[in-house]
């Protein structure tokens, strides 16, 4: 088949819209009779509404201190399990430790729960509070070996039936908080 040579200016000509387009296509572009004559070449820039400003993120409320005062008291009388360098031991001063110097490394949102405390004596409550002896990871060594060691205290109070439901009750709170559950009587720590 035999093609003729395309002539100069012929063809793919660029699609000149008569003076307005057909009031469909001006839908379909968006335009709005109002806006003035259309110009099909350059769109004005037509602001289509306004944008009120993003509202602020919302403030994060700071969750309540997991508060159980039970638990607390039940460190009265019990052998201390942080059992810092400067550990006192005896079970006459211990007392339910949150680890202050150590939770302060965690950052300001870093809530000092009920839950997450150990038994410890006076010397080790300073340790893991104020004391300015040692560094802040060798505070959370201690705090952490001590936490640990009370999460398998409460869970041999759980599980034993002599206690008192009251100290099971409360113990079984706390292994709530971390997801642990009661286990036997005997620790290898
Ligand atoms: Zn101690």
């Amino acid at each position: 088949m035999k093609r003729s040579p395309m002539s100069r200016g012929a063809g793919f000509k660029r699609k000149v819209w008569p003076s307005r387009p057909p009031a469909e296509i001006e839908a379909a572009c968006g335009f709005q009779p109002d806006e003035g004559p259309f110009d099909h070449q350059v769109r004005p820039a037509v602001r289509r509404g306004t944008y009120a400003a993003p509202p602020p993120a919302a403030a994060v409320p700071k969750q309540p201190r997991a508060e159980n005062r039970h638990l607390l008291d039940m460190a009265r009388g019990k052998p201390c399990l942080i059992r810092s360098p400067i550990c006192v031991g005896g079970t006459e001063t211990t007392v339910a430790c949150h680890g202050g110097g150590v939770a302060n490394g965690k950052g300001l949102c870093y809530k000092l729960d009920d839950w997450r405390t150990a038994w410890g004596c006076y010397g080790c409550n300073h340790y893991t509070d104020a004391y300015g002896g040692a560094t802040r990871a060798q505070k959370t060594a201690a705090f952490d070996m001590g936490f640990l060691r009370q999460v398998l205290e409460w869970r041999a109070i759980v599980a034993d039936p002599t206690q008192r439901p009251k100290d099971r009750l409360a113990a079984q709170w706390a292994l709530n908080h971390i997801n642990a559950t009661p286990v036997a009587l005997d620790s290898p720590l």
